[in-house]
């Protein structure tokens, strides 16, 4: 700790500073040893040094906080150390660690020198909970500015005041509605709900250094905000007249109880986190900023941090870190890429690849088609535009990346071809063969097939180390995995472009083995498949999907949803294939295809099990021919073996795929579910689930006594109960 002045506040490890003329600190963060910032006891004590010496040197006027790393301001709290903590059930450190950081950013808020974050790139969490303390924040427009509180998503609650000095920054209903869900906020939005006092287009500089950032514009806005708030009296930007009248305490409650109605909505009582945020607010609001963040914020965030739910969320989270560290990219990554097929998914992910900046040449049969597809990705894409993400121009720009092409030739210039038509075998071996002659040499085939394998598909390849799969889920822009699928036959080089082309999308390229379904579809075919079966039986429709939603299935996507819903997601035609290809496993997995057919009428959409929130009344009929030609003696069910009938072949079958080596890992089985069908994260995921209710020996002897009443289907695959996953 300092204690006089001197010219320059020392040396640092995770920050570099300097001081310029009229007495402006430039703090530059820069983390050693990691490539994002993040708020730990090491950068957090220096942070404090910094502070301290500003505080009592006269020479300094006022601080300029900005990052040294392109593209990230500050990421947060330390979560691996957090981890730990809640590995060890130790949280003593982290306790010291939220004091500090509430006593300092308090004393940052309380100083006559103004602190001004120059923020470009990620601004989370701990982060933004920073930049809130300090006395303005200006914005660049770098594409990967952006502004959120997501501890919610951790199972927690934002921790180092951020419950405190949010509502008082931008008003308690703007406030809750960041804060419970975690939402993201870009510069221009940020701006204009008063989170950013300043907003800037600024190149950032190609050398990392304090030198060359404190040219930027960025920083230079930031630094002549500070000369503004040197002078002027008022330091705080008074609320909006309608903030302010949304802040009195008896409108407060009621927008607090709104909030939490809507919380309860989207979420039921799965998580524990926003609810109690929404507490921290409300009574926080009633004292002054460091007693409501330390008398009211940090003990519930300790509550919540030693709880199950947020040591799940929190591991999960390392995992997708692990997941996109783990795999292989190259340096050169593709810039050009063909994607063959406009229909549901092609179009999908042709406005993904526009929107990460890859020229994109989208192909199909005809040009009605392809007429459709840019007016789809058009409309997605303008909708950014409306919520103020994206600028008009940006649209336009996005727009001119696609070049709608009919023939292959036109592709020829790609150097990856993601392959996304119809799901049809020979159709995908022709598609391939057409590649094949038109394409680059050294140009990759990714496949987005769900029911084929590689293999299949590359069967008559001539060259097959140029195929590789890249399995994306619907709808592309949310579902954040990608299975990027390896058969023995693939190069290390393919596998590389496609893993680099599928992190610069923002998605998490999970690395799985060849098989028939992959991983997901795999496992999600025998909970699909069963629910379909207990249909059959004269189950209903509204019973087992409340089954599965009861128990959390895709509650993370704030649209709680059982298995024929999401049936009716995917598309039965879709659906079907998938089921009937993975009958190759085995009698295990039974389409019910008399039944599903009975929901393709001639020359009109297929039936879906929904309509407008109620039972479909064709599809009720539909299920009543099925069973009176197939009538069935099932008995009553309890909601218990309903429950296990969905979840344990699950379980069941991921052990398969660990036997089988489609990956390597149970934490790998976890995450996919979780992302890719969204199994309940509060749950830690599938196996993890089961291996913390029940013994692998109970499992086998559910999964047994299921198989003597209702078949062989459930039989446990061998070794189930040995364990090891
Ligand atoms: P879709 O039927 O909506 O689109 C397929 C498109 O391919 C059609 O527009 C068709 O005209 C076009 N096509 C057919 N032959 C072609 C050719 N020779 N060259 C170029 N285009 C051709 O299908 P979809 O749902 O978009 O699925 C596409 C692929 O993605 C399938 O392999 C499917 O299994 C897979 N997939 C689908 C989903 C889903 O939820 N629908 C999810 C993951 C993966």
């Amino acid at each position: 700790m300092l204690s006089g002045p001197t010219i320059s506040p020392g040396e640092f490890i995770h920050f570099k500073t300097a001081v310029l003329d009229d007495g402006i600190l430039l703090a530059g963060f820069d983390y050693l040893g990691k490539s994002v910032n993040v708020l730990n006891v090491e950068s957090m004590s220096e942070w404090q040094e910094i502070v301290q010496y500003a505080e009592q040197s006269a020479a300094i006027k006022s601080v300029v906080l900005v990052s040294v790393k392109e593209g990230n301001f500050c990421a947060g709290a330390d979560l691996e150390q957090m981890h730990a903590a809640q590995r060890r059930r130790s949280f003593q450190e982290m306790e010291q660690l939220v004091i500090t950081a509430h006593r300092l950013f308090d004393a940052m808020g309380r100083s006559p020198k103004p602190f001004v974050a120059a923020v470009e790139g990620a601004c989370l969490g701990g982060g933004l909970e920073l930049a809130l303390a300090c006395h303005a924040r200006i914005a660049s427009t770098h594409p990967r500015t952006c502004f959120a509180l997501p501890e919610v998503k951790l199972g927690i609650l934002p921790g180092f005041g951020g419950t405190q000095r949010l509502p008082r920054l931008i008003g308690v209903p703007a406030a809750l509605d960041m804060i419970t869900t975690g939402k993201t906020i870009f510069p221009r939005q940020a701006l204009r709900m008063g989170l950013a006092d300043g907003m800037v287009t600024s190149i950032p500089s190609t050398v990392r250094t304090l030198e060359s950032i404190q040219k930027e514009t960025l920083v230079q806005a930031a630094i002549v905000q500070a000369y503004v708030l040197c002078t002027a009296s008022a330091r705080r930007r008074p609320l909006r007249a309608s903030q302010r009248f949304l802040s009195v305490p008896v409108v407060r409650s009621l927008v607090c109880r709104y909030a939490r109605h809507q919380v309860i909505k989207r979420v039921r009582h799965f998580y524990p986190a926003p609810l109690r945020a929404i507490d921290a607010v409300e009574r926080g609001m009633r004292v002054s900023i460091l007693e409501g963040s330390l008398n009211v914020e940090k003990p519930l965030l300790l509550d919540l941090m030693a709880s199950p739910i947020s040591a799940h969320l929190v591991g999960l989270f390392l995992a997708g870190e692990e997941v996109k560290r783990s795999v292989a990219t190259v340096p050169m990554a593709a810039t050009r890429v063909g994607v063959l097929g406009a229909g549901l998914m092609g179009a999908q992910i042709a406005g993904q690849l526009a929107e990460k900046g890859y020229a994109v040449v989208l192909r199909d049969v005809s040009s009605d088609i392809l007429a459709t597809a840019i007016g789809r990705i058009h409309k997605t894409q303008t909708a950014q535009v409306r919520k103020r993400i994206i600028l008009p121009s940006d649209l336009r720009y996005r727009m001119m990346r696609i070049a709608p092409a009919i023939h292959i030739r036109d592709v020829s210039a790609a150097s990856l071809v993601i392959e996304a038509v119809s799901e049809k075998l020979d159709v995908k071996r022709a598609v391939l063969a057409e590649f094949e002659s038109a394409a680059r040499p050294d140009a990759i085939f990714a496949t987005n097939t769900s029911s084929y394998t590689l293999a299949d598909i590359a069967v008559k390849a001539v060259h097959p180390e140029r195929c590789v799969g890249l399995h994306f889920f619907n709808p592309v822009a949310r579902m954040q995995l990608v299975e990027v699928v390896r058969a023995p036959f693939t190069s290390d080089i393919a596998l590389a472009q496609t893993c680099s082309l599928a992190k610069r999308l923002g998605k998490f390229p999970l690395v799985v083995n060849d098989g028939p379904g992959f991983l997901v579809n795999r496992i999600l075919s025998r909970y699909l498949a069963e629910a379909v079966i207990m249909v059959g039986e004269g189950i209903s429709i509204r019973r087992i999907d409340a089954v599965a939603k009861n128990f959390g299935m895709a509650v993370d996507s704030g649209h709680p949803m059982g298995p024929l819903e999401l049936l009716d997601l995917i598309g039965l035609p879709v659906a079907m294939h998938v089921l009937t290809s993975l009958a190759v496993l085995g009698p295990r997995v039974e389409s019910r295809d008399a039944l599903l057919r009975n929901f393709l009428p001639e020359k009109k959409p297929p039936l879906t099990f929904w309509k407008s929130g109620k039972e479909n009344a064709q599809a009720l009929n539909a299920i009543a021919d099925y069973r009176r030609a197939y009538p069935s003696d099932a008995g009553p069910i309890s909601d218990a073996i309903l429950h296990q009938r969905l979840f344990l072949p699950m379980v069941d079958e991921a052990v398969r795929c660990l036997h089988d080596k489609i990956v390597e890992h149970p934490w790998q089985v976890d995450f996919a579910l979780t992302y890719g069908i969204g199994f309940p994260a509060f749950r830690g995921g599938l196996l993890t689930w089961a291996r913390q209710t029940m013994t692998p020996g109970q499992i086998t002897q559910e999964l047994e006594s299921l198989a003597v009443t209702y078949g062989q289907r459930f039989d446990p695959c061998p070794g189930f109960s040995n364990g090891g996953w």
